[in-house]
């Protein structure tokens, strides 16, 4: 199976001025293409994986079989092709609250202010590239960072939120600052 680009929920410049059309326009058509390019031609060597969800295989790497360096390129471009993909569907000009999830994270968390707080801090301490996540683990919520293009699938959690903070999703606009994207993406996140 070929994996292709998503489509894209909303225009390049849907979410300015939070992240530019610039950005947003290579950050989809470059960097999402080149992770799914590379995840397809590994595909093409092995046609047992051919039928299995993407999701699936994330979940069961290690179990697979694969050689090491093969093991590599699906973690990471199979993560990069997963984590963009979820990351596009869950921003959007207009908000859709989501209260179920806002009382959960209340729950878990006090408040949606702490939990920002503590996803923030966990964005900012991420050195070099990689994603901030809320998951669902064992039926609890939890934040934390991966490197890279690591997936929460990989040790089979299952993400609610995603950050993307490699420098490619905020440089033309932030530059260094990564702080300040975090705190404008709150305003393109759509569940609250
Ligand atoms: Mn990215």
């Amino acid at each position: 199976m070929k994996y292709t680009l998503p489509q894209l929920p909303f225009a390049y410049n849907a979410l300015e001025p939070f992240i530019d059309a610039r950005t947003m326009e290579i950050h989809y058509t470059k960097h999402h293409q080149a992770y799914i390019n590379n995840l397809n031609a590994l595909l093409e060597k092995y046609s047992k994986l051919a039928d299995r969800k993407l999701e699936e295989i994330m979940s069961s790497l290690d179990s697979l079989g694969l050689a090491e360096k093969d093991k590599n390129v699906l973690r990471n471009h199979g993560g990069g092709h997963l984590n963009h993909s979820f990351f596009w569907t869950i921003m959007s000009p207009k908000k859709h609250t989501d209260e179920r999830l806002v009382s959960e994270i209340k729950k878990e968390f006090s408040s949606i202010d702490e939990f920002k707080a503590l996803f923030k801090q966990t964005a900012i301490t991420r050195f070099g590239s990689g994603w901030v996540w809320l998951v669902r683990a064992k039926n609890k919520l939890q934040v934390y960072s991966t490197p890279n293009q690591d997936s929460p699938l990989l040790q089979g959690h299952h993400p609610i939120i995603g950050l993307d903070v490699w420098e490619h999703a905020y440089y033309l606009k932030y530059q260094n600052k990564r702080d300040e994207y975090i705190d404008n993406w709150w305003n393109v996140l759509k569940f609250f």
